[in-house]
């Protein structure tokens, strides 16, 4: 009781703290059991939908007489109904906006009721079997609906005021050496519903001030994980913006990160756009970084605008093939090509060569074949959290 008491009012400060914004999408929930209906609804709201629920047919009925939503969520056993009289009704009305089944009945059962729905012309979602998590309802929401994928600033100002953002990390194989060289470590926000979420959900568009403050509290949590986890990380790397990177305060602490940890266990990895975008400035940062043994890693290599005659001046120390190359070069002359050029790149100019996304053993082989020196990717580890990565660095 407590917890939902937190939670409503936590979702209460983020509405009101959210900007006035378009109309927010209309959803009905439809569910006979009073705890789904508010669980559902709290973290519906918390996506920006406006939540009627409902706990029978004759009320929906009257309901969609006035207005239609985008988006039905329903049981499919209800009082004195059942989803497929409601599937009808909406058909009748010709409803166009999506359909999610929850239920806790067996898989054939909910995966036939939803035959229905697609037959009767309805968008049908992927649908949920109880229990599941706010998270999942989320993931299935920002997949095929595109709503509610990002939260807004305010969740990020509350997530760094609460100490609820923290890494995750990705190993980095040597592919020669077949060992595990370092990992990279990638943000994660532990939102109270929606549970573990990526950069993609809170990330986009943010930056100024509080970019940088995003990157300070990794640089602290990673300066925490390093030291609970003392013969673990033989290097880290850490993604950073441009602006992060040449700002006086974060660059010092980077350094102080790095000198009190010892050289070449920290690398900073910046997209080629990000890198060129001030080019000068950078220069210095990484010039003081590598006084302290930070390394400078250029990431996504190959999507953006590099200047080869800047990149010269850079001291860089990685190249990070991007994983649209990497993906079916194994299969792809094309993708091989573009792979192949980058390796020898990076080698020309005294750098290691980083092929990530790598999900399969075929592409794994190619990259090797082509004298890529690291690899990373889900065909080795997901990013997890450091007990995880402590076992797999193990179990290598
Ligand atoms: P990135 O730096 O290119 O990071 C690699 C992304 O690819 C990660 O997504 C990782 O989970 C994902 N990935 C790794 N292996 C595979 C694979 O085999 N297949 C596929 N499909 N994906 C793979 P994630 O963690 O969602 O991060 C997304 C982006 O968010 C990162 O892209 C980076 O640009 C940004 N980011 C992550 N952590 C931070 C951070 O601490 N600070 C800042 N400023 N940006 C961050
Ligand atoms: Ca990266
Ligand atoms: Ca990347």
């Amino acid at each position: 009781m407590v917890a939902r008491l937190l939670l409503v009012s936590i979702m209460k400060t983020i509405e009101r703290e959210r900007p006035a914004q378009e109309p927010r999408p209309l959803c009905y929930v439809v569910d006979d059991e009073k705890g789904i209906l508010s669980f559902v609804e709290l973290a519906l709201s918390g996506m920006g939908f406006e939540v009627r629920c409902f706990d029978d047919l004759p009320a929906i009925e009257a309901g969609l007489g006035q207005e239609l939503p985008r988006l039905v969520i329903m049981d499919i056993s209800l009082a004195g109904a059942d989803a497929v009289d409601l599937l009808r009704r909406l058909a009748a009305l010709r409803y166009d906006g999506a359909v999610l089944l929850i239920s806790g009945l067996d898989e054939a059962t909910i995966e036939q009721v939803g035959s229905v729905g697609r037959r009767l012309g309805l968008a049908m979602l992927p649908h949920l079997r109880k229990p599941f998590r706010g998270g999942e309802l989320r993931e299935r929401l920002v997949e095929h609906v595109g709503l509610g994928s990002t939260l807004g600033p305010p969740d990020l100002d509350q997530a760094l005021e609460e100490g609820r953002l923290e890494m995750w990390y990705q190993p980095k194989i040597g592919l020669r050496e077949r060992r595990v060289l370092g990992c990279e470590a990638l943000l994660r926000l532990r939102h109270p519903f929606f549970g573990v979420l990526g950069p993609d959900s809170f990330l986009r568009g943010v930056g100024g001030e509080r970019m940088r403050r995003v990157t300070l509290a990794v640089l602290d949590r990673v300066e925490a994980d390093l030291e609970a986890w003392p013969d673990l990380f033989s290097s880290i790397a850490i993604n950073m913006p441009a602006s992060s990177f040449v700002d006086g305060a974060v660059c010092e602490r980077l350094c102080e990160v790095a000198r009190r940890q010892g050289a070449g266990r920290l690398v900073v990895e910046m997209t080629e756009d990000e890198l060129m975008s001030d080019v000068e400035s950078i220069f210095l940062a990484a010039t003081k970084a590598r006084i302290y043994g930070v390394e400078l890693s250029i990431d996504d290599f190959g999507t953006g605008f590099t200047s080869l005659a800047l990149l010269r001046e850079i001291p860089f120390a990685e190249l990070k093939i991007d994983r649209c190359f990497v993906k079916g070069c194994a299969v792809v002359p094309k993708e091989r090509t573009i792979v192949k050029a980058i390796v020898d790149l990076a080698h020309n100019l005294s750098a290691r060569a980083v092929g990530e996304g790598i999900e399969n053993v075929e592409d794994l082989e190619a990259l090797s074949g082509l004298g890529c020196d690291v690899g990373q990717g889900f065909f080795f580890a997901r990013p997890q959290p450091p007990a995880g990565y402590a076992g797999f660095v193990r179990d290598f």
